[in-house]
């Protein structure tokens, strides 16, 4: 499982349905979605890591300055391959036929964010979404989606 939220920047320009799309069509399994306005104290933790980084500040603005759509998807390898949908951090650099690529220019505004690791995964999961947030549910093409 891992953690995907599409940022300020991405709602404000209509991007979610898109970008769910991309997602469902792939074969990935949504088992979690909310919107919501991150407060400071999420998003610091969120962004620990990047703390003393100098666009620290501007980040955090910018996650805070309206609604972002968080969910959680399901699947083989969906770490991996999310960050493979989403594109490299700075859009200029970011593939087309990627979400950042297709949809962005700046890294400061790059639409969406990917957990990198299972381990971070689990952890932004943690932070973001209660466990009751969380459903279990059988997909009924998983026959066709991965070998049976
Ligand atoms: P990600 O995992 O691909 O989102 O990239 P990081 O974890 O390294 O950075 C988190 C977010 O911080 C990125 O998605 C960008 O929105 C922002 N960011 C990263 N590097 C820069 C930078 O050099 N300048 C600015 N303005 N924002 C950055
Ligand atoms: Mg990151």
């Amino acid at each position: 499982v891992t953690l995907v939220a599409v940022k300020p920047d991405g709602v404000q320009r209509r991007l979610v349905g898109q970008i769910i799309q991309r997602f469902e069509t792939r074969g990935f399994k949504l088992v979690g979605l909310k919107m919501l306005q991150a407060s400071e104290d999420l998003l610091a933790q969120h962004y620990a890591s990047l703390n003393r980084k100098p666009f620290y500040p501007s980040l955090l603005r910018y996650m805070n300055s309206g609604p972002v759509v968080a969910m959680v998807w399901e699947g083989h390898n969906v770490v991996k391959s999310t960050r493979m949908l989403v594109g490299d951090t700075n859009p200029a650099e970011a593939k087309p036929g990627t979400i950042r690529g297709d949809f962005s220019i700046h890294i400061s505004r790059n639409i969406i964010h990917a957990s990198d690791s299972v381990e971070v995964a689990q952890a932004e999961i943690a932070l973001w979404f209660r466990r009751s947030e969380l459903m279990e549910w059988e997909c009924c093409d998983h026959g066709s989606v991965y070998q049976l």
